[in-house]
């Protein structure tokens, strides 16, 4: 944790906050701070500081803070991913935060297992926690925008044009169309595939759609990998 997230609710007094559970047990264990001492802070959804802790105990920590500082930048990035497993999703949820990007949505495609849908790692307090936890990792404060769209044909058809509209979009798929550009560090739409990749209908629907199909040459990636890789050349 680079970056102690309060939120209003921790707030019982403009410039105070009361902390426990699992941010007292990491100041506690991991940071192993001490009253008297100085934490990086940020207030969810807004400005970044510096926090001063006034008491320390192993119920509850006090602290004194002050916010000046605006969080990084998001990426101007719509993240289109095929639902991955269950166990990769946690992770995921933690990559998108940490890397800034925009909004992440999970959608549907034929190679998704379906009992994928129905994981508790989908459930709103579960993204939320994973996403706190990426961006207390890279220091920011605003939360990605998450969309759920669990059919394939009424999204790419209905609600895809709307998302794409003035930003460049790609399909990432192993061996199609040209090398995936480098820092293009512009608005985009990303399309991702499953573990199994996409079918030649998907990508074709993508095309449709508008998007440009690119390859990462010929090692493929995982999904996890991919997020990462794609997205850190695209915005360099
Ligand atoms: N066997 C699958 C295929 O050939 O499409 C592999 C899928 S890969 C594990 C999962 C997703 O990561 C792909 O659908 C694609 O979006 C992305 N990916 C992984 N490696 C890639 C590469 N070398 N080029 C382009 N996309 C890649």
């Amino acid at each position: 944790m680079n970056l102690l997230l309060l939120t209003p609710e921790d707030c019982h007094e403009p410039g105070m906050a009361r902390l426990d559970g699992r941010r007292l047990r990491h100041v506690l264990d991991v940071h192993r701070a001490r009253a008297g001492e100085t934490l990086r802070v940020g207030l969810l959804g807004g400005l970044m500081g510096e926090a001063r802790i006034e008491s320390l105990a192993p119920e509850a920590m006090l602290l004194q803070f002050t916010l000046d500082t605006p969080p990084p930048p998001k990426l101007p990035l719509t993240l289109l991913l095929s639902l991955p497993r269950p166990k990769m999703l946690k992770r995921i949820f933690q990559t998108v935060a940490a890397m800034g990007v925009e909004r992440l949505v999970l959608m549907n495609s034929f190679r998704v297992e379906k009992s994928f849908w129905t994981s508790p790692w989908l459930e709103a307090d579960a993204i939320r926690d994973q996403l706190l936890l990426g961006l207390e990792q890279s220091r920011d404060t605003v939360l990605p925008e998450i969309i759920i769209e669990p059919l394939f044909k009424p999204f790419v058809e209905d609600r895809l044009p709307a998302l794409v509209r003035n930003t460049r979009a790609l399909v990432a798929h192993p061996g199609a169309g040209q090398p995936c550009p480098v820092a293009l560090n512009q608005p985009l739409t990303l399309a991702i595939g499953p573990e199994g990749g996409f079918i030649p209908y998907e990508v074709e629907k993508f095309v449709e759609a508008g998007f440009e199909p690119v390859h990462l040459g010929a090692r493929i990636l995982r999904v996890e990998t991919a997020v990462t890789a794609l997205t850190a050349r695209l915005f360099a």
